[in-house]
């Protein structure tokens, strides 16, 4: 059988897993990527400090799923990272997602875990909101009540989404637990870590492979034609934003971007946590400070803080109804190009979904099989 030719169009991490498992397959694979290095949002550097960054963004790896995890093995150590996130309210640097400690500490009593359950339901049954939830703050607050949703979700949601907490999905809520014993982990997934050497060594690492070409600077619409002359690849791959692939045809999608400012400190330590989130002060999020999470040791200390912005490159998608209903009109689409083996649409912006890392392999492997 002659090996087929493909295009892979992004080298971030759907790219670069769909190019492995291609070319584990023997096909021969090119792949193109518009910035000047793998990763995408994944890619992360060493500074001259001796503490590794992410450059567009903290990212944490964790997973339930066996074969993900063992797929990532293959390519890179992980340390034994367990993540953990401080929010500054009131004052204080309290635990985050909400656990007992955290209403411990917010009203300065003591509470086992059964006080907490029966506080948080009298919380619950004092505010309103529609049940089922139909939205971000219904979630939220069919959980921990109206007094502990401002305090933590409202204005970090405001200043993440620039929207009314109201009009995004309440599967955005989802992504944090809410919890009643001591456990301060923001992840309890089976496995997690950080890759040993970083997340662009580790897909660098995934796409090092005989049949796999790479070309940077590369914008597949810059040259399309070109890319999509008739025999010259039988199977593209795309990651990129999902309506652009379809000049738009089914109305624009949103995308949100965040501006980062990294900043190294003259001092070992900078705060507690890998991650402090500001949910009510100032115009940023969250501040990650790097060496937490990697475990390097250096006399100065890397930080990141995150801007949450509407222009920029495209970092989350906006799950909103409106959005959400043009994607499903895209994915008709997409499904109908799936159907007839010509191309694959994965990753979080070629298939407009909320993806953690693990998901997006995840995907890569479910469409390949
Ligand atoms: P991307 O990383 O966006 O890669 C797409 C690639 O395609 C890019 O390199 C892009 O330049 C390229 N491309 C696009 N269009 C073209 C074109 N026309 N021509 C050529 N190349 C093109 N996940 C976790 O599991 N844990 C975390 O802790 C975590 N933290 C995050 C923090 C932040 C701030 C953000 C933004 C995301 C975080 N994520 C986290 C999610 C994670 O970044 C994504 O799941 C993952 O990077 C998505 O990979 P992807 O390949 O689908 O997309
Ligand atoms: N969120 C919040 N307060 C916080 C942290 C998160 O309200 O302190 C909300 C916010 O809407 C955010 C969402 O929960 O966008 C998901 O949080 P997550 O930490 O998963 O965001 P990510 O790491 O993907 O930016």
């Amino acid at each position: 059988m002659s090996m087929r030719k493909c295009l892979v169009i992004g080298a971030g991490l759907a790219g670069a897993t769909a190019a492995r498992l291609l070319a584990d397959r023997g096909e021969k694979v090119h792949v193109i990527e518009k910035r000047e290095h793998p990763g995408g949002n994944c890619y992360d550097e060493k500074t001259n400090a001796g503490v590794t960054v992410h450059k567009y963004g903290p990212h944490i790896f964790h997973t339930n799923m066996t074969d993900v995890w063992q797929f990532c093995q293959r390519f890179s150590r992980f340390n034994l990272y367990q993540h953990r996130v401080l929010s500054y309210v009131d004052g204080q640097l309290l635990p985050f997602p909400i656990n007992r400690d955290t209403v411990c500490r917010l009203f300065g009593v003591e509470m086992g875990i059964r006080d907490v359950e029966s506080f948080l339901a009298d919380e619950v049954a004092r505010s309103s909101y529609r049940e089922p939830p139909e939205n971000f703050k219904d979630a939220v607050i069919s959980q921990v009540g109206t007094y502990l949703y401002d305090k933590f979700f409202h204005n970090y949601t405001r200043k993440q989404w620039s929207a009314d907490p109201e009009t995004l999905s309440a599967e955005i809520a989802g992504r944090i637990p809410i919890r009643s014993n001591r456990d301060d982990r923001y992840f309890t997934d089976l496995y997690q870590g950080l890759p040993e050497h970083g997340y662009t060594a580790m897909i660098e690492s995934m796409l090092d492979h005989p049949s796999i070409t790479i070309e940077f600077n590369t914008d597949y619409f810059l040259a399309r034609s070109e890319f999509d002359k008739p025999g010259k690849y039988d199977l593209k791959v795309y990651t990129g934003e999902l309506d652009k692939f379809f000049d738009e045809a089914y109305g624009r999608l949103e995308y949100r971007s965040v501006k980062f400012e990294f900043r190294t400190v003259d001092q070992e330590v900078f705060q507690p946590a890998a991650v402090v989130n500001y949910p009510n002060d100032y115009d940023f999020t969250r501040i990650t400070e790097f060496k937490h999470m990697t475990m390097e040791k250096s006399k100065k200390t890397e930080l990141c803080l995150e801007y949450p912005s509407a222009q920029g490159i495209p970092s989350y998608v906006v799950l909103n109804q409106e959005n959400i209903g043009k994607r499903q009109a895209y994915l008709d689409h997409v499904n109908d190009l799936e159907e007839q083996g010509k191309a694959l649409f994965v990753g979080r912006l070629a298939e407009y979904r909320y993806y953690n890392m693990d998901q997006v392999i995840a995907s890569v492997m479910n469409k390949l099989k």
